[in-house]
């Protein structure tokens, strides 16, 4: 499947791209990929000693200077998110691509036992912080020629499964937003879309699969030819899909 998904080694040259959640595992990769294929990074996330880390491993490699963005998506208020879009004009006076990475998953519990406060803190997370921010960033991302926001969504953003709780009716919200984006801006130069990564190697999988040998899948880089690909103007056009990066 990976074939299928070629981009030309500096595929991102000259661009500015958002990635959320760009201190661990997907977002991580991601953000390293995109530098290594041109794009100035914004490395957005709450543990900032990570987020310094890939910022010192894309200078190391010879990529564009990254910035780093420390911000706890379950606090933010949209008056941070506006913030954050005015120094982005000020800084790069565009924005090329958004990757809405970051998500919380909770704990796997029986729906009768959802704690009203977790119920939140994964809305909060995975939902309400991707509206104020994608809100914010519209203007920036207008002034960009072409621009590619990327949604995360998951198996159970499509199907409900039992125990997955609050976390996967996140994803169906996610999903929910990325149709209604895509909709509205058929006719403009923003696109939107969702990336269903399947199972992948990370501290999230890990959590929810806590017996899973960590071997047996596969790893964030695995899935880099298509993250990059919705960022590249390769995917120029393709609006309101939902893309599994595993298809069974
Ligand atoms: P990880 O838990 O490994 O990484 C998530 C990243 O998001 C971390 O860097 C984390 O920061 C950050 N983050 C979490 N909460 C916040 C917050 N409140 N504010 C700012 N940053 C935050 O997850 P994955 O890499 O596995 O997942 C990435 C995406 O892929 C998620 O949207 C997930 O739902 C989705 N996904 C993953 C699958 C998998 O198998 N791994 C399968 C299907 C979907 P910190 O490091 O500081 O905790």
């Amino acid at each position: 499947y990976m074939q299928q998904y070629h981009t030309a080694e500096d595929a991102l040259q000259d661009k500015v791209i958002l990635v959320t959640g760009a201190g661990d595992g997907i977002g991580k990769v991601a953000a390293l990929s995109y530098a290594k294929a041109g794009a100035t990074v914004i490395l957005l996330g709450r543990t900032v000693s990570k987020l310094e880390s890939v910022y010192d491993e894309i200078v190391n490699a010879g990529g564009p200077e990254p910035a780093i963005v420390p911000l706890d998506l379950n606090g933010a208020t949209a008056t941070h998110y506006q913030q954050f879009a005015q120094t982005i004009r000020e800084q790069f006076g565009k924005l090329d691509g958004v990757l809405h990475n970051a998500s919380l998953l909770g704990y796997l519990r029986p729906f009768a036992q959802i704690e009203e406060k977790e119920w939140q803190d994964i809305m909060q997370v995975n939902v309400t912080s991707q509206f104020l921010l994608t809100q914010a960033l519209l203007p920036v991302l207008k002034l960009a020629p072409k621009a590619s926001v990327v949604f995360t969504s998951s198996g159970v953003g499509k199907t409900g499964r039992a125990y997955w709780g609050a976390y996967a009716v996140s994803k169906f919200a996610t999903e929910g937003m990325m149709q209604v984006l895509a909709d509205e801006y058929a006719n403009s130069p923003i696109r939107f879309n969702c990336i269903n990564p399947g199972a992948t190697r990370t501290k999230m999988r890990a959590k929810a699969y806590p017996g899973e040998k960590p071997e047996s899948l596969k790893t964030p880089e695995d899935l880099m030819p298509l993250y990059i690909y919705m960022m590249a103007d390769d995917s120029n056009g393709v609006n309101g899909q939902s893309v599994d990066a595993q298809p069974k």
